[in-house]
């Protein structure tokens, strides 16, 4: 992923070297001055000196010549569901939670219950849906922000009643303030004989945190992942803060968004999960996906059933690729089969060219390290 010297940073940010590598100790990066820090961490820190990140020569530089930005009509735009990523600190229990969410929709009794993996997963509550990214963690949330893409909508902190908060729930507070996400917390193990849970919003409280309770705007769910306590009303919360945001898209455009996942499967070729942010994406469209191409030939939603049509806030499983593109990789719709395989293949060329300079770089320094 992208990097930044510490030194450069601390240029941009018109701040003393040593107070910037004090911070990064406190978010538990040790740096030095000539050292490299990765995206992510600039930004929290560019963050808490008031300053916001953009990366150069994103994938949106490389589309500027080939596409037209679309701008829809407000009135062509209509609600859509959320997409929600579970953070925490390790062993909070942020993937019982997931299998609990999951839990509900299987019980829940919709198309047999068989939950196929395919990178995310939905839920519907009270006939609403939420779109829950399966990668829990901060590693699907910073790997797709560093290439520039944000899909989440809302993050839920999973926090261990008996535990606290911990070093990783302060690295998720901070990569979900940066990003501008709205975080609602899931005090999660309240079944345990030792959980505390008074003791984590006062912690929270501690990090800017406010929970309601606490005469702050943040939604604070005390929830079991292990006895399925608390989910159904996490679901409801989660349905309630994106109401709020009043999530928007237009389903009568071509579809664009994000690769999530992607692999070669022995039988079917490259695979890949996308999350459709806007617009339908339909069978037999041609797609564009960082530098791979393809027309659509199946279809598979999150519970693997084969479908024609997925509208804005999906994920789906797409076959027909002719390579693998990165997750954080963004895909668009192109007019045509022929459009779509020249931008990948011009975007190969870019790749091939970015690496040639890469090299030639390397080797000039080689050089002079060798006089
Ligand atoms: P992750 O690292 O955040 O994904 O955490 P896991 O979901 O793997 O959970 C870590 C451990 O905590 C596992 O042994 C879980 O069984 C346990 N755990 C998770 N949620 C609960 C809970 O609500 N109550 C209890 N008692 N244990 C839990
Ligand atoms: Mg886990």
């Amino acid at each position: 992923s992208e990097k930044i010297v510490v030194k450069e940073l601390a240029e941009k940010l018109n701040v003393n070297p040593n107070d910037l590598i004090m911070k990064l100790m406190n978010l538990g990066t040790m740096a030095a001055i000539n050292q490299e820090i990765d995206f992510e961490t600039a930004e929290v820190i560019a963050t808490e000196y008031g300053f916001s990140c953009i990366l150069e020569n994103t994938q949106e530089d490389m589309e500027d010549d080939i596409f037209e930005e679309i701008i829809d009509n407000p009135e062509d735009l209509v609600k859509r569901a959320p997409i929600v990523t579970v953070m925490g600190h390790v062993d909070h229990g942020k993937t019982s939670l997931l299998d609990a969410i999951r839990e509900t929709e299987v019980t829940a009794g919709e198309a047999g219950g068989i939950t196929q993996h395919i990178g995310a997963s939905e839920v519907k509550i009270n006939g609403e849906k939420i779109v829950f990214l399966d990668t829990p963690g901060h590693e699907a949330f910073t790997t797709l922000r560093a290439r520039g893409a944000q899909i989440t909508d809302i993050a839920i902190l999973v926090v261990a009643a008996d535990d606290g908060v911990m070093p990783q729930t302060i690295e998720a507070i901070n990569h979900a303030k940066a990003a501008g996400v709205p975080l609602i917390v899931a005090v999660n193990k309240i079944d345990k004989l030792n959980a505390n849970p008074d003791r984590v919003k006062q912690e929270l409280s501690e990090h800017g945190v406010l929970i309601e309770e606490w005469g702050g705007d943040v939604v604070c769910v005390p929830v079991s992942a292990v006895k399925g306590e608390g989910i159904d009303h996490l679901l409801e919360m989660i349905i309630l803060v994106s109401e709020m945001q009043e999530l928007k898209a237009n389903p009568n455009r071509p579809a664009m968004g994000t690769i999530i996942e992607s692999e070669v499967d022995k039988g079917k070729g490259p695979v890949a999960t996308v999350i459709v942010q806007t617009g339908t994406l339909s069978v037999g469209d041609s797609i564009i996906a960082g530098h791979t191409y393809g027309r659509v030939r199946a279809m598979f939603n999150s519970k693997g059933k084969r479908i024609k049509k997925a509208g804005p806030s999906t994920a789906v499983e797409i076959l027909g690729l002719s390579d693998v593109p990165e997750a954080g990789d963004k895909f668009i719709v192109a007019k045509d089969d022929k459009t779509a395989r020249q931008i990948a293949e011009k975007r190969q060329q870019e790749i091939r060219a970015k690496n040639l300079r890469v090299n030639q770089k390397v080797s000039l320094e080689d050089l002079f390290n060798q006089i």
